[in-house]
């Protein structure tokens, strides 16, 4: 398949039936197969992967990484993360040999305006969430026609259903660990000696931002220590459209 022009991709109506199309072709197939796919239809230049540089996000860099380690990688740094989780993306960027990891910051304008005194986590998540993480991300991906991102069916709630290919506006979004189980992405950690979070020691099953994310118990979901006590289950990056 050679690769569809931007402008190709800007109607928003072409979307939906290719991701569809791909969704069907790419169901049971591999991840690093749904990645080679996003190369092919898109090329590189129009091509990131979105990652937290968390608990399980080693796995889909390495598959990443084998694939095209040159794919451009956006890191949002929402300026509340763990300095741990900051000293692990500089270890997977050298582990992984991964060339273009772009960490992208909130709007200090929209920071000083809407959380001057950085307790917008606890008044109103949603609003912190979208200007330390939705609105970054959106502008981060002008650039590009398709993003990858790790969300798996396992996690439950919203995801249960995720499919491989989804349209996300103007954009292709691939799913390629959508099948792909806790064994599985634990294998792929033991058989490259992937380190782990460094959080992952003390607890933590998923990281995000500090005030955030608790430590989970070991009857509970992997997600429950997000947004603990809240009704809150994501941060919006995954149920708004980028474009
Ligand atoms: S996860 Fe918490 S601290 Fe991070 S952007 Fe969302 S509400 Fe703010």
């Amino acid at each position: 398949m050679t690769a569809i022009p931007q402008h190709a991709l800007a109607a928003e109506t072409a979307i939906l039936p290719l991701a569809q199309t791909l969704d069907h072709a790419l169901r049971d197939a591999s991840p690093a197969h749904v990645i080679e796919t996003a190369l092919k239809t898109v090329g590189r230049e129009q091509l990131a992967l979105v990652s937290s540089f968390g608990t399980e996000s080693a796995a889909l860099l390495k598959v990443m990484a084998d694939v095209d380690p040159a794919i451009p990688v956006i890191f949002l740094d929402t300026g509340w993360l763990f300095d741990e989780t900051l000293a692990y993306r500089d270890t997977l960027i050298g582990v992984l040999g991964l060339r273009d990891v772009r960490s992208i910051k909130p709007s200090e304008e929209a920071l000083s305006r809407q959380d001057p005194d950085r307790e917008l986590w606890f008044s109103d998540p949603d609003a912190c969430c979208r200007i330390r993480k939705v609105e970054p991300l959106a502008r981060a991906l002008k650039p590009f026609s398709a993003w990858i991102n790790g969300r798996k069916r396992f996690q439950g709630g919203a995801r249960a259903e995720l499919a491989v290919v989804e349209e996300d506006g103007e954009r292709l979004k691939f799913n390629p660990f959508a099948n792909v189980s806790r064994e599985e992405i634990e294998a792929i950690y033991k058989l490259a000696k992937l380190p782990p979070h460094p959080l992952v020691a003390s607890g933590y099953l998923s990281v995000g931002c500090m005030p955030c994310s608790s430590r989970t118990a070991p009857d509970e979901d992997a997600r429950a220590g997000r947004w603990r006590g809240r009704s809150k289950t994501e941060c919006g990056i995954h149920t708004t459209k980028t474009s």
